[in-house]
């Protein structure tokens, strides 16, 4: 069955460090396009042959199941490259696997300004798209003009980015929409401006969030996006749960709203444990928070 694939696959792979939690147990196909064909073709494959399948870009926002998933598993950090678009520079169309990070370098290297939002988020820009990465300073939606998208009918489109496109955290984009491509429209700047923006947005995070440690970022979705002081950080904060633990994970001195892997932890842990954070929410706030971190469960 591997072989006819147009792809290197791989069987019976663990999925852990594939992921910025370090946790979950293995799939029985990795899949690993080296670039849009690739990847168009490999999941055209996986659909005729009625294999179920997941996407995985920097594994920066997923909780796998320790008992491994049942699911082909397609990896998208192959597809990296950056292209400019038209004639001028500000415009760039970046592979799904283009790593967030390296992305806002790269961009502050050509002295273009728009990524500096980005910065300290892991990940690829495929991800970014699905779940419109971004926070305070801005958003993935702030610079995307267009994405080129393989729909569930196996259709090769390019949508323009409008306004029905992105919401909070989500987008139209997923494992029924595969992202293919982004195309941002950033501007020109000025590489010392960048680089302080940078610096400081950076320390800010560093300073707010455990950036050291493995995590999935925050584990809520804020509850009013546009009130700071009901943030979801704010309200776990009232609610009294940093330093909660469960097995082998607990919830961060620095951010109650990010769960960290302290070694051995499983999928069980932190569920355990969100359950709590709701429950104490809940409890103390009125609020009923929902995750952000996308859970991969064996069977579902
Ligand atoms: C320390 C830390 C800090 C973080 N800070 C932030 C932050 O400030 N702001 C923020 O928004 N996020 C933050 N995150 C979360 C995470 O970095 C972002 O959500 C990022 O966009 C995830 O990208 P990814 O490639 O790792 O996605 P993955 O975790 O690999 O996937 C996320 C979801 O998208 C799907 N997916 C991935 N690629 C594709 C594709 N090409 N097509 C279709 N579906 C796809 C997956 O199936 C999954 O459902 C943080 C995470 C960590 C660990």
């Amino acid at each position: 069955m591997t072989s006819s694939f147009p792809c290197p696959v791989r069987e019976n792979v663990p999925l852990a460090p594939y992921t910025t939690f370090g946790m979950g147990g293995a799939t029985p196909l990795l899949v690993e396009p080296r670039n849009v064909d690739e990847l168009v073709g490999a999941v055209r494959r996986l659909r005729e042959d009625g294999v179920r399948f997941r996407l995985l870009g920097g594994g920066a926002n997923v909780l796998i199941d320790d008992r491994g998933v049942e699911d082909a598993v397609v990896l998208t950090n192959g597809i990296s490259f950056v292209r400019r678009e038209g004639e001028g520079i500000e415009v760039l169309r970046l592979g799904a696997g283009v790593s967030i990070p390296w992305f806002v370098q790269h961009v502050r290297g050509m002295k273009l300004t728009g990524a500096e939002c980005l910065v300290g988020i892991p990940g690829t820009m495929g991800g970014a798209t699905v779940m419109n990465a971004g926070g305070r300073h801005g958003w993935l939606s702030s610079i995307a003009t267009r994405v080129r998208a393989l729909t569930a009918d196996g259709e090769d489109e390019e949508i323009e980015v409008d306004e029905e496109t992105f919401g909070y955290r989500t987008s139209v984009f997923g494992d029924d929409r595969i992202v293919l491509e982004t195309v941002v429209r950033l501007a020109k700047g000025n590489k010392k401006t960048s680089d302080e923006t940078i610096r400081t947005y950076l320390k800010e995070k560093s300073a707010a969030q455990p950036l050291t440690e493995k995590s999935a970022g925050c584990v809520f979705k804020n509850a009013a996006n546009d009130d700071v002081e009901r943030s979801a950080g704010k309200l776990l904060d009232r609610a009294g749960v940093k330093g909660w633990s469960e097995g082998g994970v607990a919830v961060s001195e620095k951010h109650a709203n990010f769960i960290v892997n302290r070694g051995g932890a499983t999928m069980a842990d932190v569920v355990k444990l969100v359950q709590r954070m709701r429950d104490a929410v809940e409890e103390v706030c009125g609020e009923r928070l929902g995750t952000e971190v996308k859970q991969w469960v064996r069977g579902e």
